[in-house]
């Protein structure tokens, strides 16, 4: 069969943490939390099947769960979304953002994207016939920022989209309000589409605010917003998200949306939309998370690893040029297996797999996880 995807093979987080099943290591590579979520959250879902929603439910969601995710959205970023036309929930954001790009993108069409990117934005860019226009972020002493004159000097006639993502993976970059003006200066005027992943939104630490694209009319009037209650509620496994977008983008969205998935499953939908009407959850996230990113880099101060700034996300990036000189894939590799602690390399995030002697750790952990990574990781 002549492939589809000529560049891709098996995800780095799917072979990072298979090396780190067989050799023991402490998984800090693929990003996901080793703890439980909420219990009450588990029983709201059984609540919610032995209460009979165990068929399908409408195509676009449970009107319970759309309805519970535009009062978040207008209580958080002061942005009204219609919860019939303008919301629809997704199999994780993954699926929203695989989708959002098929239905926009049209054979030809330059999608311009940040690198280091998330690994499936260029395979979804490329099955739409899509161009992917990558443009770097920049990175110096004060961690990665994006490079606007250059996302600007990248547009052109046939630019259909700008993807970004904020808070950042890998980088842990926190987008701030003068990026969403550079942002909508240049797409002013223009048809560009704006694909938004905010799928840490509720991560951002050092009493920053996160600056969804929903705070700013300009822009959510020409975006797909797409989020994901895996990274809200610890739950990965669960595959559940959605996106937001003006009524006229969402009616294409639906047209692949429905043959794609068709829709998700409805005890999951009833139980968290259950479970939002309390808003603590994700309001403690930032203290609870930014506890974990303060114990992970206390641990490496005085370590060979050289800390990048975490704003956001549950990722810390290092440096570890005063360790080693091997590539980020071999490092990543040799951390692993020998020092029993796995990471991922950021070239992983480049087409061309740029080498810039970074890793990323996730630290999505138990204390006691990060206890035992810090104390191999310290004495390298
Ligand atoms: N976007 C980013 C930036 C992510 O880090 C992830 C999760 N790894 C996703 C999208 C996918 O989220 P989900 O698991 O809900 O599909
Ligand atoms: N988003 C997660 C990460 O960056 C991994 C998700 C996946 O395995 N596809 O680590």
């Amino acid at each position: 069969l002549a492939t589809r995807l000529p560049a891709v093979g098996t995800t780095v987080f799917t072979r990072m943490s298979a090396l780190a099943a067989e050799h023991g290591a402490v998984n800090l590579g693929q990003g996901f939390p080793d703890f439980a979520c909420e219990p009450k959250l588990v029983d709201m879902v059984s609540d919610a099947m032995r209460a009979g929603f165990n068929q399908y439910p409408m195509m676009t969601g449970a009107p319970v769960l759309r309805q519970a995710i535009a009062a978040k959205i207008a209580a958080h970023y002061g942005h009204q979304y219609d919860v019939n036309a303008e919301i629809t929930v997704t199999a994780g954001a993954t699926q929203a953002l695989t989708t959002a790009i098929l239905c926009a993108v049209h054979p030809g069409d330059e999608v311009i994207v940040l690198e280091p990117a998330y690994d499936s934005y260029l395979p979804a860019i490329e099955l739409a016939g899509g161009v992917a226009v990558r443009v770097q972020m920049a990175v110096g002493e004060a961690g990665y920022s994006v490079p606007w004159g250059q996302v600007q000097a990248a547009v052109s006639g046939k630019t259909r989209m700008i993807v970004i993502n904020t808070p950042h993976n890998p980088t842990g970059t926190v987008l701030r309000a003068a990026d969403m003006q550079a942002l909508a200066d240049i797409v002013r005027g223009s048809n560009i589409l704006i694909l938004s992943d905010e799928v840490y939104e509720h991560m951002v630490y050092d009493g920053q605010r996160h600056e969804s694209i929903c705070r700013h009319p300009e822009l959510a009037a020409r975006s797909f917003v797409v989020s994901s209650f895996g990274k809200t509620y610890h739950v990965t496994g669960w595959k559940i998200g959605y996106v937001a977008a003006p009524a006229a983008l969402m009616v294409e969205f639906r047209k692949v949306h429905q043959y794609n998935v068709f829709s998700i499953n409805t005890p999951m939908q009833h139980g968290i939309a259950s479970y939002m009407a309390d808003p603590a959850p994700y309001q403690q996230l930032p203290a609870f998370y930014q506890r974990k990113r303060d114990i992970f880099r206390n641990g490496l101060q005085g370590s060979r690893f050289e800390l990048l700034p975490a704003d956001g996300t549950y990722f810390q990036c290092v440096r570890y040029g005063a360790i080693s000189g091997m590539p980020e894939a071999e490092f990543a590799e040799w951390v692993t297996t020998e020092v029993k602690v796995a990471a991922i390399p950021v070239s992983a995030f480049y087409q061309q797999g740029k080498e810039s002697g970074i890793v990323r750790f996730c630290f999505a952990k138990k204390d006691d996880t990060l206890a035992l990574a810090l104390e191999r990781l310290a004495a390298i």
